[in-house]
This record gives structure tokens, sequence and C-alpha cells, in this order.
């Protein structure tokens, strides 16, 4: 039976950047993924510039599709909307995991496409993998195992009770000849009625093409989405929808624990996303690879316990824990307002301030809120204070 140091679970975002870290350690890798190429889960495929300089891979035409320069977020009632600055992409995001893969073979890593695991165990101080490639079983036994395998992780499900995981529907449509208005600006839609405690989105690749999703609390995500296409036919009297996918968000914050023995969660697995926002794809770069890092260092040096695991632990939470926390609150702050109330909030915060609210309210809103608004201005203490 194949014996390695460290195997990772997952061709994601998470997944790739572990198998290169590790394997730039020195320590023998195996990359196990289910499907037979990365990039097959939807996604809307935006990202800021730093993730790219957080993967350490700089921007290429193959898959850094349509450069961004900011956002429009647009109040429930459309009346007002907001500039958000911010510079990134928008990805072929199977392609920008092929570089990452490709980078993570070219270190050392065995990449294996089309292997589907479907158990993990402990044997004799090591863990044993099972599962199908080719529709042929297989098995191998690792010293140190990531999972890097999503909202499903098998990994999770066998090894780590994720008591509070909440996920909420996303929904996208792939869609060409959209009208749009800029090309360069994301456009966000906020409201209750259009997307219960979640947002509508249009991310545009360029020349006429966009990712069109939703993301929701609850059910009727294409139905909605559908209405809102309806309701802009300035941007969608001529386009065509050429594919329809939906998958699970983690919006719960992370896990309450990802590291145990010589087992380690990264990304969507770990609830490593940002709550209000849903994006995941700088968390789980950052997470698998210092994941992959330590695995790498300490499977090299016989020491996998958790002791010597939870530097990863350590190192994630000093970058996006408190980001992440933060988040939550805001999104929990986020589902108490009305769509009235998300109107005025809309109206009186600026860009600067709708970034920072990802992240978590600002105190000193709430004194400025009081002077024109003093009810809502309570409300938005409230949430701050509790
Ligand atoms: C519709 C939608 C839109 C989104 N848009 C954005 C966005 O614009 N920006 C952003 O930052 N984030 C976005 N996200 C979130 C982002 O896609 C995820 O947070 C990110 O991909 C998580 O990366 P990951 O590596 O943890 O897991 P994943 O990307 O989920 O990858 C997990 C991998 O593991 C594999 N796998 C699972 N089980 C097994 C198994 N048993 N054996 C072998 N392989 C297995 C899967 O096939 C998959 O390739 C979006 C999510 C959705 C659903």
């Amino acid at each position: 039976m194949d014996t390695y140091d460290v195997a990772v679970i997952g061709a994601g975002p998470a997944g790739v950047m572990a198998a290169w870290t590790a394997a730039k350690q020195g320590a023998h890798t195996v990359l196990l993924e289910r499907e037979t190429a990365a990039g097959r889960k939807p996604c809307a495929e935006g990202i800021l510039s730093e993730v790219l300089d957080d993967a350490e891979m700089p921007p290429q035409n193959e898959f850094a599709t349509n450069r961004i320069t900011g956002a429009f977020l647009y109040a429930p009632d459309e009346k007002r909307r907001v500039r958000v600055g911010g510079e990134g992409y928008i990805l072929d995001k199977p392609a920008f995991l092929r570089s990452l893969a490709e980078r993570a073979g070219a270190s050392g890593a065995e990449l294996v496409f089309g292997a589907r695991v479907d158990s993990v165990s402990r044997q004799d101080g090591a863990v044993l993998i099972e599962g199908r490639r080719d529709s042929q079983p297989y098995s191998l036994k690792t010293r140190a195992v990531i999972g890097c395998d999503g909202t499903g992780s098998i990994l999770a499900r066998q090894f780590f009770p994720r008591r509070n995981y909440p996920v909420i529907a996303a929904f996208q449509y792939d869609m060409t000849d959209c009208q749009l208005e800029d090309e360069s600006k994301l456009e966000i839609f906020i409201g209750h009625k259009k997307a219960p405690a979640g947002y509508i989105w249009i991310f545009p690749k360029g020349k006429g093409t966009a990712n069109v999703g939703i993301g929701l609390k609850g059910s009727g995500a294409k139905s909605l989405l559908d209405k809102f296409i309806q309701d802009h036919p300035n941007v969608f009297n001529h386009s065509k929808i050429e594919r329809s996918q939906a998958a699970p968000v983690p919006v719960g914050g992370e896990v309450e624990d990802y590291v145990t023995d010589n087992m380690m969660l990264c990304g969507d697995a770990a609830g490593q996303v940002i709550p209000l926002t849903g994006a995941g794809i700088h968390t789980s770069i950052v997470a698998g690879k210092i994941a992959g890092e330590v695995a790498g260092a300490a499977a090299k040096e016989g020491e996998v316990g958790s002791k010597r695991l939870s530097a990863y632990r350590e190192r994630f939470e000093a970058l996006w824990g408190e980001k992440i926390s933060n988040s939550l609150k805001a999104l929990e702050s986020f589902e108490r307002f009305s769509d009235d109330e998300l109107n005025i909030i809309t109206d009186f915060l600026d860009g600067q301030d709708l970034v920072d609210m990802a992240h978590g309210f600002r105190p000193s809103k709430a004194v400025g809120l009081m002077v024109r608004h003093p009810i809502l201005a309570m409300k938005v203490a409230h949430q701050l204070i509790s």
C-alpha cells in the first residue's frame, strides 16, 4: 500500500494550496480529488487582488478573466447605490485552480483526479484512506490528512462534530449578452424581498457575460432570481442562460475545532468563510497554505500530533479569526433590519463603511446615525453591544 507524509482531500482553493506548501516542505504528498478536473463547483469567481498575493500567483490572462475596480451596492428600493472601492478580478476559477494544482505537482505533490474518498480511519498511529478511483477501489496510508473537501467534508463527518454549521443556498446562472453599464464593477442588490437575509450578484466576466446569482436563507432561490432578471429588462432583455448551478455556502463562522491529532480541516469544511458576503476563496487559500506548510514540516520530522499541528490554527486565527467572527455579528444584525431600515442605512453609509461592515459594524457610525435617525441608531447600537 502507498504511504504518504501528507494526504490532502479536495482540489478546491484550500486543497491546491495545502498540497503545494506540504510538498515544498519536502513531504511526500498526495492530493485526492473526486472530480476529473478542479473547479466543478459553482462560484461567482470574484476575488480581491490580495488573494493572488497570498496565493503567490501573479495574475495571468489564462485565469484572470476580467479586471474589477469596485462595486455598486444597491439599496432595497434601488433608488440609491453606494460605490464601493477595491481592486480585483473575476476569475476563470477552473483555470486558476488548474494553475495552482500544476504548481503543486511541479513541487512534487502527486495529483490524483477522479479519486473519491469514501472513508478515513485511524490505523497504528497513521491514517487509512479508502475510496474509489475510476470505479476501482483504492487505499493508502498517510501520517497526516488535511480535509479540504468543502461543505460535505468526509473528514469532518467522521472526525469533527460540526455542531454549529448552518449553510445557505446559493444559486447561479452563467449568462451571456447582458447589457451591463460598467463591466469593471460588481453589482450587488440587497433587500429581504429580493433575497431574504442574503443578496443578488452580477459579477461581469467581460463581453456581456456574467455570473448572476443569489444567496439566501430558506428556499425559493431560483424563482427569486428569475423574478430579479425579469424586473431588470434593461440588463437582461437579450441575455441567455448558458448554465445553472447551485451549492451551499457555510455562513455560521468557523467550526469549534479544526485540528485534532494528525487531522486538519481547511476552507469551507472548517466554516472559514466571511459570513456576510459568503466569500471563501481568500480564507481557503490562506488556510490551505498554512495547514500544508505546518503538516508538511511536522510529518517530515515525525511529529504529527495536535501539539505541533495546532500552529496552523494559531496562525490562521491571528489573521482571520476576528474578521470572521465580526462578520458573523454583522450578518446577524443585517438579518434583523427591515428593507425600509436598510434603505436608510445604505443612504447613510459610504463605500468604505460597507467594506468595514463586512467585517463588523463600526461604533463611530452609530453616533452619526443617532443625529438623523435616533430610533434606528438605537437598534444599530443594540446590535453592536448584544
Ligand atoms: C454559488 C457560489 C458563489 C460563490 N462565489 C464566491 C466568490 O465570488 N468569491 C469568493 O471568495 N467565494 C465565493 N464562493 C465561496 C467559495 O466558492 C468557497 O468558499 C471556496 O471555493 C471554498 O474552497 P474549499 O477549497 O474550501 O472547498 P471547495 O471549493 O468546495 O472544494 C472542495 C473540493 O473537494 C472535493 N471533494 C469533496 N468531497 C470529496 C471526496 N469525498 N473525495 C475527494 N474529493 C472531494 C470537491 O469535488 C471539490 O473540488 C461562492 C460559493 C458559491 C456556492
